[in-house]
């Protein structure tokens, strides 16, 4: 049904074609209700007025005065003219500074008028100054649309800036729309789901976020926002799982058969962790339910789920069906088929690997003996999706490091069977519950939680550049001993001149600490020629190198147990499971391995979280939480690669857990009534809004 609010943003009083433009390019408001639906991202207290004289370095970020203008002048030229104000109450004197939209500000500001002025204050010798700031007459704040003392505060552009849309010209828009939009707002949540929620109803929310009178108002109305869309998402996810649950059916593995009892009597080098068990009796569960597994198998780096998965594969090959491995790069298919014909060695399990370097004269055998059932596992690459690899039963697919491939190479494997096959994705990348259960869709997960016994814990510890000769000092003690050393150098972006510039600096002064020929360092970074990293990495690995300066590039591939060093230069620049990552190239051998992040003097308050967590804990699980709590969702999600396209406008996945596992219960007693959400038109619409979300699904045949 159109609504009043679906009317074009143009239909808003001061909204002409040039401003329009801007609010859809730049904030997507297309229609006057994307503008009502634009939240503020924070809110001030715009009931304290400050005084000149009270402000402090450690005042907050954003002040509000109430002072008469003393004086202004335009200075400078060109690119360099601003716009220099001089304010004062009874305290003290204050300076304000425009660099842009100079010739309207000049036009407006009026000497020996009063003003409330908020902004962000800086202070030098004692001078306090505002760029920017918002000013507003004395007599028109008196009259503010705003019946409460907090304003909200609205993302905006340079250009909508520009355009006088800064974030009071947009609460000025949404002050005029309110009046206009009141009467058409018409509740989206059925009444029993209010009352039973006690939640705000839509109009009073939407008043109270943007024009909220108290504290505790305003976080009913975000509880009531927030709500709705993680109900809606949840909604959408559930009823994904109950079709797969009521559709798709999945072969049985009943039988524990020879291969199983063989490896895992015989076999099996270690005794097997308790959350290794714990897992491979939750895969046993889900192959003889009668229904496709489609289960994300989660554990740090080295936890063991290589032996998890290879007993889910025999599984598979006693119950006469193949299964595959598929790994993100050549190197670690060739890594999993060595590791799998060791282990299964005299056990008569056949296992081939296919990647995209295979001759067709290796191939042909392979594929002949997939074709008549004789080869058991198959490991590989993506080649494996490939049209000529055809299965004679395909009955398990297991995806190691799953977030390097995309949903539709994927979903061609599942082509490959009658059935869909049943699906184990393997992830060393830790992702919270909270944000599993929502990024995977209806994955059900599993966690190993515990590293295999006898790993020592690596030690990690923060320094300042300033404790640099400590740190030399360490270094030498390691060599000395035999072990060996990574510097690593963060690398925003391979094109930037800048960092190359400290990562030869840094090469250079380290082998000025450590000469030649007593100690050998080498450099290995993304713009060397191939040949001469391959020698680098190589004379690092055979121990020849004490020091191997590199960028972050050794995340991937670079395995050498002697090193017992890392050195994380300018660590602050790094997010939170960056270093967890490079952390983990060390620790690999019996020996005790050490991490050192080294920062400069001022870190930001996020900055020195993350390093105070690096060195509290080991644990991937709980930085991973951390991270997400630091960065937000939307953050997180965009480096996973994930695809996910909510379109949250007030939710935070890291930061709203407790709804999100109420908006998960709500929605499963809600669909356990009624599926179908026969009866409620309303809650089939909200999941009908979420279901545009594309969203990993491995269940699906394409
Ligand atoms: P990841 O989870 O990173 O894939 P792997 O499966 O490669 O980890 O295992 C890492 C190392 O730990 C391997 O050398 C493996 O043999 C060893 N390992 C796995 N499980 C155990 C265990 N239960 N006891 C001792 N060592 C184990
Ligand atoms: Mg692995």
């Amino acid at each position: 049904m159109a609504s009043f609010l679906d009317n074009d943003i143009k239909a808003l009083p001061g909204v002409g074609d040039h401003r329009r433009e801007l609010l859809g390019r730049d904030l997507n408001i297309h229609t006057l209700r994307d503008l009502l639906y634009y939240f503020p991202f924070r809110y001030i207290d715009r009931s304290m007025i400050h005084r000149i004289g009270d402000i402090r370095d450690d005042s907050p970020a954003y002040i509000q005065l109430r002072a008469r203008v003393t004086s202004k002048i335009v200075l400078g030229s060109g690119p360099k003219q601003r716009l220099a104000a001089e304010i004062a109450d009874n305290t003290g004197t204050a300076e304000l500074v425009w660099f842009r939209g100079i010739a309207w500000q000049e036009k407006n500001l009026e000497v020996d008028r009063e003003y409330i002025v908020f902004g962000k204050p800086t202070l030098f010798n004692g001078q306090l100054s505002i760029v920017h700031p918002e000013m507003e007459p004395v007599a028109r704040a008196l009259q503010r649309p705003s019946a409460g003392s907090y304003q909200g505060v609205y993302y905006t552009s340079e250009k909508l800036a520009a355009a006088r849309l800064d974030s009071k010209g947009i609460y000025n828009l949404i002050c005029a729309l309110w009046k206009m939009a009141a009467g058409a707002i018409v509740e989206t949540l059925p009444p029993e789901l209010i009352r039973s929620q006690n939640l705000m109803p839509l109009e009073e929310a939407l008043r109270t976020i943007h024009f909220p009178k108290n504290d505790e108002e305003l976080r009913r109305a975000q509880f009531r926002l927030k709500f709705e869309e993680l109900l809606g998402i949840q909604l959408h996810i559930l009823s994904q799982k109950h079709h797969r649950m009521t559709h798709n059916e999945g072969f049985v593995l009943g039988r524990v058969g020879e291969f199983f009892n063989d490896f895992y009597r015989n076999k099996l080098p270690f005794p097997l962790t308790e959350a290794q068990m714990r897992v491979v009796k939750e895969i046993r569960g889900d192959v003889v339910s009668g229904r496709q597994m489609n289960r994300l198998l989660q554990g740090d780096v080295g936890s063991g789920k290589t032996v998890v998965a290879l007993m889910a594969m025999l599984m598979a090959a006693d119950n006469g069906f193949q299964a595959c491995m598929m790994a993100p790069t050549e190197i670690l298919a060739r890594q999993h088929y060595a590791t799998l014909l060791k282990m299964l060695d005299g056990t008569g399990c056949r296992v081939e690997i296919i990647t995209g370097s295979s001759k067709a004269k290796e191939r042909r055998p392979v594929l002949e003996g997939l074709a008549d059932g004789s080869v058991h596992i198959l490991v590989g690459t993506h080649a494996l999706i490939e049209d000529t690899v055809m299965f004679h039963n395909l009955g398990l697919v297991v995806i190691d490091e799953q977030h390097r491939f995309g949903v539709e190479q994927r979903s061609r494997l599942w082509t490959k069977g009658r059935k869909p096959p049943h699906i184990l994705v393997m992830s060393a990348t830790p992702i919270p519950r909270t944000l599993a259960m929502t990024l995977y869709g209806d994955l059900d997960v599993s966690v190993i939680d515990k590293l295999p016994p006898g790993r020592k814990p690596i030690k990690t510890v923060h320094l300042r550049d300033a404790q640099r000769l400590q740190l030399h000092g360490f270094m030498r003690k390691q060599i000395e001993s035999g072990r060996q050393i990574y510097m690593v150098y963060p690398l925003i972006t391979e094109s930037e001149k800048m960092d190359y510039k400290d990562l030869s600096d840094g090469f250079e002064s380290i082998t000025q600490v450590f000469p030649e020929p007593d100690f050998h360092s080498v450099v290995v970074h993304g713009k060397l020629k191939a040949v001469v990293k391959q020698e680098n990495m190589d004379f690092f690995k055979s121990g020849a190198a004490h020091i191997m300066v590199a960028t972050q590039v050794i995340e991937v591939g670079v395995d050498v147990p002697n090193a017992t060093v890392m050195v994380i230069e300018s660590a602050e620049r790094f997010g939170l499971s960056q270093l967890h990552q490079l952390r983990g190239r060390v620790g690999r051998g019996g020996e005790q391995s050490y991490c050192v992040l080294m920062s400069g003097d001022k870190l930001s308050r996020e900055a020195q979280m993350r390093l105070d967590a690096m060195v509290r804990t080991n644990d991937g699980f709980e930085l991973s939480e951390l991270d997400l709590k630091l960065r937000g969702s939307g953050d997180l999600a965009g480096t996973m690669q994930s695809g996910i396209a909510f379109d949250l406008k007030i939710a935070d996945l890291g930061r709203d857990v407790q709804i999100i596992e109420l908006a998960r219960r709500v929605g499963e007693e809600i669909l356990a009534r009624d599926p179908e959400l026969a009866q409620s038109p309303l809650l089939k619409e909200l999941r009908r809004r979420y279901a545009t979300a594309t969203q990993r699904d491995y269940s699906m045949i394409s």
